[in-house]
């Protein structure tokens, strides 16, 4: 399934995506698509309706983010060896784990809101998981089992904040805004093999990113694996799983958002997402 919330921002309506791709509501029978929508059995439940029965949604609808309350939006950096080379990193250990405020979380085309004093602001496409049952101490055999499903996400980064302004990363990574996911929550059983997705962004229509999922230096297995012995996660947490080569910062000269840059990226089976890229405003 496709699972989408729609509509105003706080105001989203859950709803899906039927085999011709129009959307259907759903909220009269389910109340968001959120933790308590995105077990095992409440997914087996969406799968059984009859969509043609649904009400279809006309016209041009806003998609919001497609995972309600989210508890947690984690993410795991330098996870493509390209992308680590072109940031002077070093090839990662053990995968490195830091956090996106939930405050950041946006849908997948409303604009991007460069921070005041920001100078570095960049790009990352990545896959991201949702988390659909608790998962604690998981092996790697099991870490799917617990996976709701898989939506694409943009780690929207300010690079000095991040690396020049001293302690971790997180100061560069949860502005407001900086989190688009969706359009789509895609169930895990659409996915045949999370390892076998291409990724790619656009900045004007210029090619930034090309990856594929398969060079991924920790597998979404081993990230749902490792980092439940760390933290335990909980059904509609999100994180996300790195970014392929093309960032920004890795480009000579170095290329940062400006106000009127448009964005455009996507996964394979996960849809697009289209951020104008705006200056600071206060937010309402
Ligand atoms: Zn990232």
């Amino acid at each position: 399934m496709r699972l989408v919330r729609f509509g105003a921002p706080g105001a989203e309506k859950p709803g899906l995506l039927d085999a011709q791709g129009q959307l259907r509501d759903l909220s009269q029978i389910i109340a968001d698509i959120g933790p308590a929508q995105l077990s095992p059995e409440a997914l087996a439940q969406l799968a059984r309706l009859d969509t043609e029965k649904l009400p279809v949604v006309e016209g041009d609808v806003r998609f919001g983010c497609p995972v309600g309350q989210v508890g947690k939006f984690l993410a795991i950096g330098l996870n493509y060896r390209e992308h680590a080379a072109e940031t002077g990193s070093a090839i990662p250990k053990e995968p490195i784990l830091f956090t996106k405020a939930i405050s950041c979380i946006q849908g997948p085309d409303d604009s991007v809101m460069l921070p005041k004093d920001s100078v570095k602001t960049d790009w990352e496409v990545e896959l991201g998981i949702v988390i659909g049952t608790r998962a604690s101490y998981v092996s790697e055999a099991d870490a799917l089992n617990y996976v709701a499903g898989y939506c694409l996400a943009n780690d929207v980064s300010e690079r000095e904040f991040q690396l020049e302004r001293g302690g971790s990363w997180d100061k560069g990574k949860g502005c407001d805004t900086f989190g688009p996911l969706g359009p789509w929550l895609v169930t895990r059983d659409e996915i045949a093999d999370p390892q076998n997705l291409g990724l790619w962004l656009d900045v004007n229509g210029q090619r930034m990113q090309t990856g594929h999922t398969s060079d991924m230096i920790f597998s979404v297995r081993e990230i749902v694996s490792y980092v439940s012995r760390f933290v335990t996660l909980m059904p509609g947490d999100v994180l996300i799983t790195g970014t392929p080569p093309g960032v920004g910062t890795g480009r000579r000269p170095q290329v940062f958002l400006k106000p009127g840059d448009v964005m455009t990226l996507g996964i394979d089976g996960l849809g697009v997402q289209t951020q104008n890229v705006v200056a600071w405003q206060p937010l309402a």
